[in-house]
């Protein structure tokens, strides 16, 4: 291989040659794609390659659609939620080197001074490019969640949506992406109602909601899920009659996508292996990784105003025994999926790259490794470590085994 590699921004075709290619459609030895202009231009068989471009031998490795992150806080010790360009800078970075070309912003619950300032931070981010994953917009995981299922978030930020605040979002121009709502809040019904007509992604998470308040705001728009069994409700009793919590609602529904925090952890295997079953290519793994990801153990950090700690490759609360989102990057996550959980190569990458992109409508750009598909890929090893990421035809890392 070539050190450095040339980027495909240009008019000029640059190909990638001796890879196995893998994605959400299967996997395929002999075939080279070109790029150019930031794009995948054509997959074509390597023995009829004619081309006289910048040719780049991948031998011995594996090309896959960069990795799409829906859910993320942070990474490499640093926090979405600092209102602090460098520091989201950082997150970038770290993220791409394991693979990732895009993700969301995800910002915990906060007072609404905080929330603006966290906003106005990252509208800025959002508009430098080239140093690492592509920042796609801000996932709000609140704050308009139910007290009872608030999870590592700071309950005096909860609280109703307004109309006027909705308004506010949305003049933001496409900077929020998705919002984490509790349906059974009050206004929230509305709220869904108005993001939806935009086109913002609404998700169901942090949530008690049964099957009437989730059916009202499936009917004004929502469309996904967020962390199964994470700060669900579950079944309880109420006399002899057996009443389905958010959880059992999630997994009996037909059209709903729904997240997994795929870091061995969170879910047991049996779990993820019940949520593959009830939601058929509609599961998305995420990696909800906090500023601890990529620390060491004993590594103190925070998600909004609750102090963490990294623990056993874990983050958790301090003083509590709670999960505080993972340490875990998506290609851990790809890798626990298709190794430890055997799931076939091509369903592990549909759930960390095709189905993200599925899930924000963008599979029409990414996900894929096809013509007219932006540039996102990573290229693993022989043991599947990400050695290199290239994001909109820009190599965003590379190491020196690249
Ligand atoms: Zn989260």
């Amino acid at each position: 291989m070539t050190t450095p590699m040339p980027d495909a921004l240009s008019a000029e075709q640059v190909v990638l040659t001796g890879a196995r290619l893998a994605s959400a459609e299967g996997v395929a030895d002999g075939l080279s794609l070109v790029l150019r202009h930031g794009e995948i231009e054509t997959v074509v068989p390597t023995a009829e390659l004619t081309s006289n471009a910048r040719v780049i031998r991948l031998d011995g490795c594996t090309v896959v659609p960069g990795l799409i992150d829906l859910h993320v806080h942070g990474g490499g010790g640093s926090s979405f939620d600092e209102p602090d360009p460098e520091a989201h800078r950082e997150v970038l970075r770290f993220h791409a080197r394991h693979g990732v070309t895009a993700m969301q912003a995800s910002l915990v619950s906060a007072k609404p001074g905080d929330l603006e300032r966290r906003l106005d931070a990252l509208a800025v981010s959002r508009q430098t490019a080239g140093f690492g994953a592509a920042l796609l917009g801000v996932h709000l995981e609140g704050p308009y969640l139910a007290f009872e299922q608030c999870g590592a978030h700071d309950p005096a930020a909860l609280r109703s949506p307004t109309p006027s605040e909705a308004q506010a979002l949305l003049a933001r121009g496409g900077l929020v992406t998705m919002v984490t709502v509790a349906p059974e809040v009050d206004g929230v019904a509305e709220f869904v109602r108005q993001l939806t007509t935009a086109g913002v992604v609404i998700a169901a998470g942090h949530s008690s909601a049964g099957a009437a308040d989730l059916a009202v705001a499936v009917s004004n728009g929502l469309t996904h899920l967020t962390h199964l069994w994470s700060c669900q409700s579950t079944l309880v009793r109420r006399g002899p009659h057996r009443v389905p919590g958010l959880l059992e609602e999630s997994l009996a529904s037909d059209t709903l996508t729904a997240e997994i925090i795929a870091d061995g952890h969170h879910l047991p295997a049996t779990l993820i292996e019940i949520a593959r079953r009830c939601l058929p290519g509609r599961i998305v793994a995420v990696s909800d990784a906090t500023a601890g990801a990529g620390m060491p153990d004993g590594y103190h950090y925070r998600l909004g105003v609750v102090e963490c700690e990294v623990i056993g490759g874990v983050g958790k609360v301090i003083g509590e025994d709670a999960f505080a989102g993972s340490v875990t990057p998506l290609s851990g996550m790809l890798l626990h999926l298709h190794r430890e959980l055997g799931w076939p190569l091509p369903e592990a990458i549909a759930a960390t790259s095709l189905r993200p992109a599925q899930v924000l409508r963008l599979a029409g750009r990414k996900g894929r490794l096809a013509p007219g598909y932006d540039a996102d890929l990573a290229v693993l090893d022989a043991e599947l470590s990400v050695v290199a990421t290239m994001a909109g035809g820009r190599w965003i890392y590379s190491t020196d085994a690249a």
